[in-house]
């Protein structure tokens, strides 16, 4: 027998199916969580004005192409790519939120609405890249943007709501950290990256080879790499900010003083440069204290030239997005317990006529918004108690032959153990005037 049932285990994880490598199922245990996190993001997003857009799962691979450059990673490398039957168009699974989100504003005419226009997306992304705890695959991205404005004050609100969102779910205001830098415009982009080439040129036997080609084609990506001779070489390297025209010094002044005037704690990462090669002048990422140093949690900036990259409108914009698995992984990390919701009765049945009147009671308890558990499959009372003791419920209803007979119920009270008779009529009044006495 017990043979058997070692046999039956093992062909369970042997399972012929088995998720694909750096994808991940959300099971039930694992799922308060993430309502936990939406939840608290919606409530929050909404009361700033944002409206929640989804987009498909699938785009056209150009758009990510002309958002983000050929030679990022993530479109040289990450794209998951597929041709469609009928003309061959070629499709990617969105590595990421932005581009689709301002395909979107382009697409339907949000430019003529009044600007900015904020929207917030919660869903699936896939990057084809090496699994570990923290990066996998497929992974869900919770992000917001704010199109059609410049102000600087817009970037200190979009940090802001981050760090809210933050400390909205669970997270202590000493535990958030910010890291910030500014990119500057494409000016002074251009004329930093004159400068980078030039300190890196007699360094390049030591780079890692990754770096050696990203000089030749996309240098800032340079100030990206984890390898931990090309970081030493890092630190040396000259930073975008001393490389800032007046507007974009200003522009980033003015984002430090408001968040001075929030009393956010930032800190100023003099190489952060983000992924993703649309950014313009802000940049920030989000982590949490000993949570590891090179998985951000979040992170965001302004992208002023995306829009004109992939279509003729030209409007500033910028945004923000957290990894959700990243997330959940920090507040596990730091044990924060999520609210869960417990059921409070339970109810249990003895006979095929119970079950009937069980069936009929469920749906007057789900009229009336009282939450109630069964195992209605189940046909012992010791066995249906056992339920009830495992799932904590302070009541349970107890319906069997004699009770249906005479039109009545039992209620137990589970943690004294007392037992009333009542009518199965209007049961439901004093049920809600039982747990309302009890919530209070
Ligand atoms: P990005 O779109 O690269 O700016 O990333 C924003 C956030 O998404 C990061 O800070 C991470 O929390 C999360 N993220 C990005 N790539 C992955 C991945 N491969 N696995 C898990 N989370 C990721």
């Amino acid at each position: 027998m017990s043979q058997k049932k070692t046999n039956q285990k093992t062909s369970l994880v042997k399972s012929r199916f088995q998720i694909p490598r750096g994808m991940k199922d959300i099971l039930p245990e694992e799922m308060p969580y993430w309502q936990w996190v939406f939840e608290k993001a919606k409530n929050l997003l909404e009361y700033y004005g944002f409206s929640r857009v989804e987009t498909p799962i699938l785009e056209k691979a150009d758009l990510f192409y002309k958002g983000t450059g050929k030679q990022s990673d993530l479109v040289k490398k990450e794209m998951y790519l597929l041709k469609t039957k009928e003309s061959g168009e070629i499709l990617a699974l969105r590595p990421e939120g932005t581009l689709p989100i301002a395909r979107v504003y382009c697409q339907y005419g949000l430019f003529n609405k009044p600007q900015p226009v904020k929207l917030y997306y919660f869903g699936p992304f896939f990057r084809h890249e090496k699994p570990q705890l923290g990066r996998y695959r497929e992974f869900y991205q919770l992000g917001w943007e704010i199109i059609g404005e410049n102000s600087p004050v817009l970037d200190a609100q979009i940090i802001n709501i981050g760090y809210n969102f933050l400390e909205e779910i669970g997270f202590k205001n000493k535990e958030i950290l910010i890291y910030l830098n500014s990119l500057g415009c494409e000016k002074c982009q251009n004329n930093y990256l004159t400068a980078l080439k030039k300190y890196y040129r007699p360094k390049l036997k030591k780079v890692c080879s990754n770096c050696r080609e990203r000089y030749q084609k996309n240098p800032l990506r340079m100030l990206d790499c984890k390898d931990e001779k090309c970081l030493k070489i890092k630190k040396e390297a000259p930073s975008p900010l001393d490389f800032l025209c007046s507007d974009c010094k200003n522009h980033f002044q003015m984002v430090l003083d408001y968040l001075d005037s929030l009393k956010i704690d930032y800190y100023l990462d003099k190489n952060l440069v983000r992924g993703l090669d649309y950014y313009t002048r802000t940049v920030f990422e989000f982590n949490i204290k000993n949570h590891d140093s090179k998985m951000a949690i979040g992170g965001g900036g302004r992208y002023d030239g995306l829009l004109k990259s992939i279509s003729r409108i030209d409007k500033p914009a910028l945004g923000m997005a957290f990894g959700v698995e990243r997330v959940i992984e920090a507040l596990k990390e730091r044990k924060i317990s999520i609210p869960k919701k417990e059921p409070e009765i339970f109810l249990i049945q003895i006979g095929q006529p119970a079950k009937k009147e069980a069936l009929r009671l469920i749906e007057v308890l789900r009229k009336n918004n009282i939450e109630v558990r069964e195992n209605l499959a189940k046909e012992n009372v010791k066995n249906q108690l056992e339920i009830a003791n495992r799932l904590g419920v302070k009541y349970c209803l107890i319906l069997g032959q004699e009770e249906i007979n005479e039109g009545m119920v039992i209620f137990k009270d589970m943690t004294s153990g007392i037992q009333e008779n009542l009518p199965i009529e209007g049961i439901e009044e004093f049920l809600k005037r039982r747990l309302k006495i009890n919530n209070q």
